[in-house]
């Protein structure tokens, strides 16, 4: 998908949000032997034969209600035991980044599982800052295939359960075409989704996701970049405002002091604000739709 098309998306994504859909306004994308995708209201696109690309997921129907989906991925998850299992005391619903060189992984995993968070791998990258250490078996540049497949599989093949994959660190590593294209053709084989958790304005990381047909998006929002009480308040306010103005966001914060008891305290407000706190995979699977919806139109021009 080129760059004007992922704007398309975006913009049919806010039509479809803004054009005062309710509760029986749905997107639905239906498997069998004849795929459909129809758009029901508020949009002059009708019942069109398609085929979904083979990663999509395409049994579950998401709906377009009035509702803003906020998504959060609590990340670097795993390393710092006592703050991990603290954060699995935040709703089921938020979203568990493990980064896979954690001690006794596959443990803290099932306890987040058993609690009905999903789960992510959180993949290290080469930072831009040469002083950051992203941690073992990290992705570099300077790395040939050979290398980078070994780290990529010792890393994805710490744990299982995971429905998709985060960067952690990558800064530097994921504007570098060459090694995503390595890394993003292993996730392909795996049926898992792609976050860009943005690390830098240059990544071209969910681009190449897409390039190799995998769901993907990217977050919108870090909300403990800065560690004080007052900027995580005005990161969660932003996170609210993007939700309005777009139907979705999907915002990133850490186990640490000054998240977690703000998150717990927020996250209690936000039914009664008209919000819906939804696992990531909701917010990546209603993107990718809306594309997939806003493809088939382009084709058929
Ligand atoms: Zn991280």
């Amino acid at each position: 998908m080129n760059k004007s098309l992922s704007c398309l998306c975006m913009a049919l994504g806010l039509l479809l949000f803004s054009s005062g859909a309710d509760a029986s306004n749905t997107i639905s994308i239906t498997a069998g032997p004849v795929p459909s995708v129809s758009v029901t209201q508020g949009s002059s696109i009708q019942s069109e034969p398609i085929s979904p690309p083979s990663s999509l997921p395409v049994s579950a129907p998401v709906k377009a209600d009035k509702k803003p989906m906020i998504a959060i991925v609590i990340d670097d998850m795993g390393v710092d035991m006592k703050r991990s299992a603290q954060a699995l005391d935040l709703p089921s619903a938020v979203t568990m980044s493990y980064l896979p060189y954690s001690r006794k992984i596959t443990e803290q995993v099932k306890a987040a599982k058993d609690k009905g968070h999903e789960i992510i791998l959180h993949m290290p990258m080469q930072a831009e800052n040469p002083k950051e250490d992203p941690g073992p078996h990290h992705l570099t540049v300077a790395m040939t295939p050979a290398q980078l497949e070994e780290n990529i599989a010792a890393s994805l093949d710490a744990f299982t359960g995971y429905d998709g994959v985060n960067n952690h660190e990558g800064s530097k590593f994921t504007t570098y075409k060459p090694g995503l294209d390595i890394f993003m053709a292993d996730l392909e084989k795996r049926h898992v989704f792609f976050l860009d958790s943005r690390t830098s304005p240059q990544t071209v990381a969910e681009q190449v996701a897409k390039e190799h047909h995998l769901t993907a998006t990217h977050r919108d929002v870090f909300l403990d970049d800065v560690e004080t009480a007052g900027a995580v308040v005005g990161s969660l306010d932003r996170v609210e405002a993007v939700a309005r103005k777009t139907g979705s966001v999907i915002a990133i914060g850490h186990p640490k002091d000054v998240t977690l008891p703000a998150l717990k305290t927020w996250l209690a407000t936000l039914e009664a604000k008209g919000f819906q706190i939804v696992p990531l995979s909701s917010v990546v699977e209603y993107r990718n739709q809306v594309c997939v919806v806003m493809a088939q139109h382009i084709d058929n021009k």
